[in-house]
């Protein structure tokens, strides 16, 4: 049972009946939120009788925006393991170092928090063609996700993407564009399609519930955590939606009781060549400007533009978090000593945060008995070339 009640524009405070097939806040185009009566969730969740729920993003339904058990489509995403890296925080001289590992998911990236929810909502209003423009693992995650629902999934990524990102589309029947540019032209693209209108568009963060899918990352990190939030969270940022996500959850969880009003320092990792919120931040702008000729290897990092950047910088600054940049090698050479120390082949964008993490170590701005949890977002398995090169 789902306890959703409306969706709330949080720019412009109009509100929406939930079961409508809206993209942006019809009124003012700011990205729209997924409300619940909470009261009535905390009442129906019992804390200390969990193990008959799902091990999955399904595990708290009365917080999701999906009623129809029959539409909840799932691959077996989530649930991901928390993993304290012993050896890896011995190398960095840390004690509480924790990975929060997304490279388990189907397909490869917690994309598929946010696209299997995305699609599961999709289909319980009726929505039958899916349209996305993504970096990479976004497409992947969509085409697995509208495959298992019987829906027809469009993808337009950038032409120079990893070829293992096309071939994972196509396999999963998808039809795939690509398109001379990057994300964000991608999705110009796509809107621009003669038959955009005959499809539902989720983009990050355009819709209101890949967010809902993401945020699903908090819930577990409390619960993983004993329902105590850590110190510190270091999340490679694209488009931000698991940073919002995340940060709603937390809000929820404190309405709900479930924890207190202690949250995490949030920090959000960029690439050097792609720093947008970094840029923002450091300048304390509100919103963050385009970034000019976007370049990483870091796939998921390589998003100039973000229609929920002034929402990721509040949460940043609501939490006294940070942000920083990682070069290309910084991440490889990071990716490398994860490997070895953990056993975890991670992609480019979760090695960003280790090296984030020793930065930040360095300069005191994360004291020894701060407890950290740093974002794998995905397996490096699709990064083929970069790990070659
Ligand atoms: C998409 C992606 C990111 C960025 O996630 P956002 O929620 O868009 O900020 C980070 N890492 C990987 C592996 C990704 O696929």
């Amino acid at each position: 049972m789902s306890f959703l009640t409306h969706l709330e524009c949080p720019s412009c405070n109009h509100t929406f009946e939930p079961f409508l097939v809206l993209n942006l806040c019809p009124k003012c185009s700011k990205p729209l939120l997924a409300r619940y009566d909470l009261e009535k969730a905390a009442a129906k969740i019992d804390l200390k009788n969990l193990h008959d729920r799902a091990r999955s993003i399904w595990r708290f339904p009365e917080v999701l925006p999906v009623g129809d058990p029959a539409c909840r489509i799932s691959l077996g995403e989530g649930w991901t393991p928390l993993i304290k890296a012993e050896r890896l925080g011995h190398s960095a001289k840390h004690d509480f170092l924790y990975i929060k590992d997304e490279g388990s998911n189907p397909t490869g990236s917690f994309k598929a928090r946010g696209l299997g929810m995305a699609v599961s909502c999709a289909l319980e209003r009726g929505v039958k063609a899916l349209s996305i423009p993504s970096a990479g693992n976004a497409a992947g995650a969509l085409s697995a996700y509208a495959a298992k629902a019987g829906l027809k999934a469009h993808v337009f990524m950038p032409r120079d993407v990893p070829s293992p990102f096309v071939v994972e589309c196509e396999v999963l029947g998808a039809e795939v564009t690509l398109v001379d540019g990057l994300i964000n032209d991608a999705g110009r693209l796509a809107a621009a399609h003669p038959d955009a209108k005959n499809r539902f568009d989720v983009s990050t963060l355009k819709e209101p519930y890949r967010i809902e899918g993401k945020k699903t990352m908090g819930y577990e990190i409390a619960e993983q955590f004993g329902w105590v939030l850590p110190d510190v969270l270091i999340y490679p940022t694209g488009g931000g939606t698991g940073l919002i996500g995340m940060w709603k959850a937390f809000e929820e969880m404190e309405e709900m009781g479930w924890i207190g009003r202690k949250r995490p320092r949030m920090v959000s990792v960029q690439a050097e060549g792609c720093a947008p919120m970094v840029r923002a931040f450091e300048s304390g702008e509100k919103h963050a400007e385009m970034w000019q000729n976007a370049s990483t290897k870091a796939s998921g990092l390589r998003v100039p533009g973000a229609v929920g950047d002034f929402l990721i910088l509040e949460a940043i600054r609501e939490s006294s978090g940070t942000a920083l940049t990682v070069s290309d090698e910084a991440m490889i050479e990071a990716a490398r000593r994860i490997g070895a120390a953990e056993g975890l082949f991670v992609a480019p964008e979760g090695a960003a945060t280790f090296a984030a993490f020793e930065q930040l170590k360095a300069k005191n701005w994360i004291q020894s008995d701060d407890k950290v949890v740093l974002f794998n977002t995905g397996s490096g398995h699709k990064y083929y070339q970069i790990w070659e090169d």
